[in-house]
């Protein structure tokens, strides 16, 4: 998979597995993709489709199984301690709850001054820390009159522009978003997502957005890949998507999405039998128990990702018949 523009990340053939009590759950299971500098991956499917497993492997908050991380061209899977402390400044990752994921006893500036106190600069000079935190404050919209509240006295939002300014702190490049507006109100999601469009465009940021609403990613990503039981089903631009999903699964995620438009109805596809367990993973593909168009090969022949045109990626036998 390649193109013109230069590529920031580059996931090779990662595998995550889990040891639970019935053998090996398959959580990331041999995906590959590559996010752009500057650009906005969007990874949507299903919960325990593998999408949060997969952007916690990139950053190594979980360790892969196999598979390789590049990142200006640097196997990130193989670095050791020092070279992981000099990732992760250029790497953050910004979470779904951010109740749960801010420590309650920390006030708003505690917490934005947390990431600083590991770097010289702010170690030796306090001022310098109160400006920089200040500063963060109101790039992320946060008013200064809240430097002393504590996250129970903010609202959803407020908290995660609390862990929008914690991760923009060390100056990243890259920053895996997983499901950052999910436990938000609908009006607050529209705030935040602009906030972090304007962020990407000001500082040049590169993003991996995860979550499992399509209506959502659609209005960040320059790219989407759909995951389904640990793989990426279907990769392509946001308007190819959008305008021509060609997996069944894509288009079963689509088809759930209401049209904003009075009268117009979209047929929504509802999916019969049951997902399959990651454990026990059928021979073949793995949506053919659920999939309106399978055929006898389905069953037998795991389908690969394959670019079926313009750099549109689908696993799916049929993908070229649709
Ligand atoms: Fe459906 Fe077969 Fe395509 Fe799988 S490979 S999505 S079962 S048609």
């Amino acid at each position: 998979m390649s193109n013109q523009a230069e590529k920031l990340v580059e996931i090779n053939h990662l595998k995550k597995y889990f040891h639970v009590n019935k053998g090996l759950l398959h959580a990331v299971d041999d995906v590959s993709f590559y996010i752009n500098k500057g650009e906005t991956l969007g990874l949507v499917g299903e919960s325990g489709c593998g999408k949060s497993t997969t952007g916690r492997t990139i950053i190594r908050l979980l360790e892969a199984d196999s598979g390789e991380v590049i990142f200006h061209g640097e196997n990130v899977l193989a670095f050791n301690q020092s070279q992981m402390h000099t990732f992760r400044q250029h790497v953050q990752m910004v979470f779904q709850d951010p109740y749960s994921s801010l420590n309650p006893r920390l006030s708003v500036f505690d917490l934005i001054a947390e990431p600083l106190t590991n770097i010289e600069e702010y170690q030796k000079d306090r001022k310098k820390l109160d400006a920089r935190v200040r500063d963060l404050m109101d790039v992320v919209g946060l008013s200064r009159r809240l430097i002393n509240a504590y996250p129970h006295e903010l609202d959803g939002g407020r908290r995660q522009r609390v862990g929008i300014a914690r991760a923009l702190s060390v100056r990243p490049e890259f920053i895996v978003l997983d499901e950052p507006v999910s436990a938000l109100d609908v009006c607050i999601q529209a705030q935040i997502i602009n906030l972090l469009k304007r962020l990407q465009q000001d500082m040049g940021l590169t993003y991996l957005f995860i979550s499992h609403d399509l209506s959502v990613v659609k209005h960040i990503s320059s790219r989407i890949g759909v995951m389904y039981l640990g793989k990426i089903v279907e990769l392509s631009d946001y308007k190819t998507i959008f305008a021509n999903p060609t997996h069944p699964y894509t288009q079963a995620l689509l088809s759930a999405i209401p049209i904003p438009k009075v009268g117009i109805e979209r047929h929504q596809i509802i999916l019969s039998g049951d997902v399959p367990s990651p454990v026990n993973l059928p021979g073949g593909c793995r949506f053919a128990g659920r999939c309106p168009y399978a055929q006898e090969r389905c069953k037998t022949e795991d389908p690969e990702l394959r670019d079926i045109g313009d750099h549109h990626y689908v696993a799916c036998h049929l993908a070229e018949k649709k």
